[in-house]
């Protein structure tokens, strides 16, 4: 059988000639075991070659596999197979009375995907959302299954980890008390004149703050201020408020988006900026994302200023966002606070390319971390060199995946040297 696999954006098609989808986990384990090469696709989300498995190896998704979803009250935990989506589990935690601490800007993504590539929401004090995984099963290269938990020395490496170790068949996610989200929704932030102390607080005002600008004007286009229904509604003098809902990427219906005003609701129908029945986003583009030290946030933002009439003609929307540090070896948030400047571009790689080059030349003296699932041309060399960690993650990788059959050419890039 041949079929056309891409990923979401439709800007890859895999070299795999089909996609494989055991229905059993004894299915799965003894299709790893027989081949040489494997990738494991999630939701296809991302937007590089990350998840290719060359024309010679397997890509398989856990998609065919029951999924499980196991809430555990008492210990505020739930155990779910890696290939279910944030969408699907935030309604069952949700039913339990119980929440996730954040979310990413879209629920349609699946949980091990998107913790395999740093994926994160905003907040001061969120961590990426793989922050919340206290336990990874993964079935490893001889199809033997592995679980590495919190206690395990080698967890760090074992999250954010590219889908390098193994394919995750499940996780344990640490649960809270369910909360309830305002969005109070802002316009026209000005950049000049905007100090860093001033800056840091606009990012600190709300349980979560993203900034969008379309760089044809200097400045905020809007401000989305996500408030914990059980945290004081802030004072914020800085913009407007905005007097009609509203979608990041301009000309997209508000429709798409979860409710604003200010209106009460659960988590998950508030974190999340697209409602899960609606294509995310513009569904017609391409994204990169830089994650940096938040110190250097102003002078980033200055930078890309500086070349705004570089970055608007292939630009969709711009979003700036917060992260906070963690200890996951390849997080791009790892060991720093940190600032996250993502650009979501026309659909159009040839031209979109050069500007990705030339926004990476300005954030270069910010010692920027790209996204993992999103564009890059960050050379492998300098990458490496922003991973403090990486020879631990390479001796994980040889530890559990000697012939490396997990390691396609976009995880040898950043595991050599
Ligand atoms: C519209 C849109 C909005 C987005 N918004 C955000 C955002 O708000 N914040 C953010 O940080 N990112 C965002 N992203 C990026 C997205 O979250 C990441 O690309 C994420 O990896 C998507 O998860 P996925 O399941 O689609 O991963 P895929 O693209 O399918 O795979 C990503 C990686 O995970 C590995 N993998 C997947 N499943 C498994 C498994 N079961 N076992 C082992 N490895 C596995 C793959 O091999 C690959 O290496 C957005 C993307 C889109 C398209």
């Amino acid at each position: 059988m041949t079929e056309t696999v891409t990923n979401w954006a439709g800007n890859i098609t895999y070299a795999a000639k089909e996609l494989q989808r055991p229905h059993s986990l004894d299915a799965l384990r003894a299709l790893v075991g027989a081949s040489a090469k494997v990738r494991v696709l999630g939701s296809g989300h991302s937007f590089n070659e990350i998840a290719e498995p060359g024309s010679e190896g397997v890509l398989l998704s856990v998609a065919g596999l029951t999924p499980v979803i196991d809430v555990d009250t008492t210990a505020r935990t739930v155990r779910v197979s890696g290939g279910v989506r944030y969408a699907e589990l935030a309604g069952v935690v949700d039913a339990h009375g119980l929440a996730l601490p954040n979310m990413a800007s879209l629920p349609h993504i699946s949980i091990a995907g998107s913790v395999a590539t740093g994926t994160h929401g905003s907040g001061v004090a969120n961590g990426s959302l793989a922050s919340a995984v206290r336990a990874v099963e993964l079935v490893a290269a001889d199809g033997a299954t592995v679980t590495i938990a919190r206690d395990d020395e080698r967890f760090e490496g074992a999250v954010t980890s590219l889908g390098a170790l193994g394919v995750v068949t499940a996780l344990t996610l640490d649960l809270e008390p369910a909360y309830q989200i305002e969005q109070h929704l802002f316009t026209e932030l000005p950049l000049a004149g905007l100090d860093f102390g001033t800056l840091e607080t606009i990012m600190a005002s709300a349980y979560s703050v993203s900034l969008f600008t379309d760089w044809r004007a200097p400045g905020f286009r809007q401000v989305w201020l996500k408030r914990r229904s059980d945290q004081p509604l802030p004072d914020f003098p800085w913009a407007t408020p905005a007097t009609e809902k509203l979608h990041p990427v301009p000309g997209m219906p508000a429709v798409n988006c979860t409710e604003q005003f200010g209106v009460p609701g659960p988590w998950h129908e508030r974190l999340p900026h697209f409602r899960a029945e609606f294509v995310p986003s513009s569904g017609a583009e391409l994204q990169s994302e830089y994650l940096l030290p938040r110190p250097h946030a102003l002078n980033a933002l200055q930078a890309l200023d500086a070349i705004r009439t570089t970055i608007a003609p292939v630009l969709q929307i711009c979003e700036v966002r917060t992260v906070a540090a963690d200890s996951q070896w390849l997080s791009p948030a790892y060991g720093r606070d940190t600032v996250a400047l993502h650009f979501t571009w026309i659909e159009d790689t040839e031209a979109v390319l050069p500007v990705v080059r030339r926004v990476e030349q300005a954030l270069d003296a910010f010692d920027a971390r790209p996204h993992w699932g999103k564009v890059f041309t960050t050379p492998a060399p300098v990458l490496r060199g922003r991973y403090p960690r990486l020879g631990d993650f390479r001796a994980l990788v040889r530890g559990l995946d000697p012939a490396g059959k997990f390691t396609n050419t976009f995880v040898r890039d950043v595991l050599d040297g």
